[in-house]
């Protein structure tokens, strides 16, 4: 689902013409359609209504201020990996009390202010973070919401980098030793009150298999510790995938109709299949989509520098690089890229679409059949809202690229372009 289409000859989001954005703030530029993740949320919302539910946005995805208080405003909650996306949940209005705090890692200083802060569960991935967590808790003179991890070791079937559910993943605790781990923190761990359980399995899932293999297998085990040390909730974590490919000649409300049929997991076969596994739990049952709340709100629009016709290949050299989208170089991610231009015939050429940056790797697409386009001419990579900017670096000195949120006719930078003085601020020559 999105708000992306052609129209007048030209790309629009929404009611705005990608063109015109480009032109007047410049390129690399990623546009978000607010519209896109207000509909994700609502239709994730109501196709989870067989449950007592929280939806928790995992922020990672994307944390620009106006995304989490678009998020805030529709009663969202939100999973942080980091005091500074707790810090930011905070600035866009979002509510401690509807977050969760995951990650292996965590300092004393983010579970000290996350517990500062009231966060509803601080999600332990280790029975030394328990520890850690009930020590901290124990000093501020708090008793410390937690949850713990279980990975329970089935295979999400998605990319190697973006697994996280299997035995040789860094995440959770062994599904074998959660009692254990449990009974000891009620015994030992007094200043930890023990609310929920917690998984996820990995991201970019595309078929409800393994999701329900997951639920199937841990169900009982979330029955025993509710039995035993009463807990309000299980999180199902995240990982909906989202369709990279699209149909851009149609309406929103249409693109729905044909491309979630397309989608070979859609929220409603999600639903169906975890609601009557979760149901008969009587707990809160916690969701934590990130890429499937933003991922195709969001599209990258970049610049055609030169074209070079080396011997082998067709090379398009765009203005955006590895350094504002690594998921092409990191995950082989595969993103759509079309003209900003509707392409007048079904004319197509053969060529790897390359950044600027000096790596190899630098591409976003390669040996892509892409209508021709010429030096000047926009593109516009799809599906780039999630895992895009916020994994965007200074790599080779460039700026971060500027935000714009687009609202129904209404575009907002909701995040300034850097300035090279931006880029530079807090070092000096000795
Ligand atoms: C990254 C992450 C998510 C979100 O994953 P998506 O695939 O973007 O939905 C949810 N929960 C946890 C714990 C995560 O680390």
């Amino acid at each position: 689902m999105h708000h992306f289409h052609y129209s007048q000859g030209g790309l629009f989001v929404e009611d705005v013409s990608l063109q015109s954005l480009a032109e007047k703030h410049g390129t690399p530029l990623y546009v978000y359609s607010k519209g896109t993740i207000t509909s994700h949320f609502t239709r994730l919302d109501a196709a989870l209504s067989g449950l007592d539910h929280l939806i928790c946005y995992a922020v990672k995805a994307n944390s620009n201020l106006a995304v989490l208080a678009t998020i805030a405003r529709l009663g969202g909650g939100f999973d942080i990996v980091s005091g500074g996306e707790l810090y930011r949940v905070i600035k866009a209005g979002g509510d401690p009390r509807k977050c969760t705090f995951a990650g292996v890692g965590k300092t004393r200083e983010e579970i000290a202010y996350a517990l500062d802060q009231g966060i509803y569960c601080i999600n332990a991935e280790s029975e030394a973070e328990l520890r850690h967590i009930n020590q901290i808790a124990g000093e501020l003179g708090k008793k410390a919401p937690v949850a713990v991890r279980v990975n329970p070791n089935v295979d999400a079937k998605t990319h190697a980098k973006i697994t996280t559910g299997k035995s040789e993943n860094k995440f959770g605790v062994d599904f074998e030793n959660i009692l254990d781990v449990y009974a000891r923190a009620a015994a030992e761990c007094q200043h930890l009150e023990l609310r929920g359980l917690q998984m996820h399995i990995g991201s970019q899932l595309t078929s409800v298999e393994p999701f329900v293999e997951a639920v199937r297998k841990v169900v009982p085990l979330v029955q025993e510790v509710k039995a035993r040390h009463g807990i309000q909730f299980f999180s199902i974590g995240g990982g909906i995938g989202i369709n990279y490919r699209q149909s851009l000649d149609s309406g929103p409300e249409s693109w729905w109709q044909e491309n979630e049929n397309l989608h070979p997991l859609t929220i409603q076969a999600y639903a169906d299949a975890v609601t009557p596994l979760l149901q008969p739990l009587g707990l809160r049952i916690l969701c934590e989509p990130g890429r499937f709340m933003v991922g195709n709100a969001g599209a990258l629009i970049t610049r055609v520098l030169y074209e070079k016709r080396g011997a082998a290949k067709i090379f398009k050299i765009v203005d955006a690089g590895m350094n504002d989208l690594i998921r092409p170089t990191l995950y082989e991610g595969w993103h759509q890229i079309v003209p900003l231009k509707q392409p007048a015939t079904g004319e197509v050429e053969k060529a790897d679409i390359v950044g600027p940056i000096c790596e190899t790797g630098d591409f976003l697409a390669q040996n892509r059949e892409l209508p021709p386009v010429q030096a000047g001419d926009y593109l516009a990579v799809l599906s780039a809202g999630a895992y895009g900017f916020t994994m965007a670096s200074n790599y080779n000195t460039r700026p971060m690229p500027a935000e714009v949120l687009v609202d129904g006719a209404k575009a907002t930078v909701v995040r300034e372009r850097q300035t090279l003085d931006d880029v530079l601020k807090g070092e000096r020559v000795e």
